[in-house]
């Protein structure tokens, strides 16, 4: 099959699984039905939400919420010269981790925490960074916030070992300090090649730093939540990060809805 028809064949199944009336290409262009909406940039104001009379034959219950960002980052290329572009295992990206020296956080580091789970995950779990207990087994969510993190996943029939579970950062911010600006441009290209090597079927991002990262956005979780937004293409839904709902146990009831529609992607 011509790669053009396998591309319309994409985009057709995304339009019945968003039922919505656009589809929303790589490149950022909408192609709309009839109202000639475009697709927001990162930068543009979040859109209305779609009201649900726009959608009378779908039950509110049912209706996945409107799209949101979309963000392309550069995909690595056969001709690539940078080793983390051409490495071709989740193995070999985690190999150039643990010899990483790109950022400061190699200074303070005990282990990398790379990501670990499925290579062939339909879903891939992105968190902030590895916190106390991470930086020491290097495995990524493996303290209370993991726990809390396997069993959100238990929830919608994922078992862990399923998934692929990842972070912003690969090594621990100091005191568990939010990781800066700098830390994370130098990080984000192994999670790039990640994603690209996973190739899941959904990406949830679990916190502000995870989704402002990965949809490259300064807009708050609040506005973010309750989206499909996109990245390269592959839906992707925001929620709380798990940490946060230990602190805040009002805020379990809508990670419940947003893993919710990232299970219903999953299906579709
Ligand atoms: N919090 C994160 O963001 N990542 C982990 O791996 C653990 C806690
Ligand atoms: Fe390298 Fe990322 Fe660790 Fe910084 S946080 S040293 S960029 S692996």
């Amino acid at each position: 099959m011509s790669d053009s028809r396998a591309l319309a064949i994409e985009y057709l199944k995304q339009q019945r699984t968003l039922g919505g009336n656009s589809v929303i290409l790589s490149d950022s262009r909408t192609v709309g039905l009839s109202d000639g909406n475009e697709a927001p940039s990162p930068a543009a104001p979040e859109p209305a939400p779609a009201a649900p009379s726009d959608r009378p034959t779908v039950k509110q219950s049912d209706a996945l919420p409107p799209a949101g960002v979309s963000f392309d980052p550069p995909t690595a290329d056969l001709f690539a010269t940078d080793p983390i572009q051409r490495a071709g295992s989740l193995t070999e990206v985690a190999q150039l981790i643990a010899a990483c020296r790109k950022c400061g956080l190699c200074d303070t580091r005990t282990n990398t925490v790379p990501g670990e789970g499925l290579a062939t995950a339909r879903l891939v779990a992105v968190g902030e960074g590895p916190g106390r207990t991470e930086d020491e087994t290097g495995r990524p969510f493996v303290g209370r916030a993991g726990e809390l993190l396997t069993k959100i996943l238990a929830a919608i029939d994922l078992p862990r070992e399923q998934v692929f579970i990842c972070n912003i950062v690969k090594c621990r911010p100091p005191e568990n300090r939010q990781p800066q600006f700098d830390e994370i441009a130098a990080c984000l290209p192994y999670l790039y090649r990640q994603i690209e090597l996973v190739n899941p079927k959904v990406i949830l991002a679990m916190g502000s730093t995870a989704a402002q990262s990965l949809l490259n956005t300064k807009q708050s979780l609040g506005a973010l939540r309750n989206h499909v937004h996109r990245f390269r293409g592959i839906p992707l839904v925001v929620t709380y990060h798990p940490a946060a709902l230990l602190r805040n146990p009002n805020w379990k009831r809508p990670t419940w809805d947003d893993v919710r529609i990232a299970a219903r992607l999953l299906e579709g």
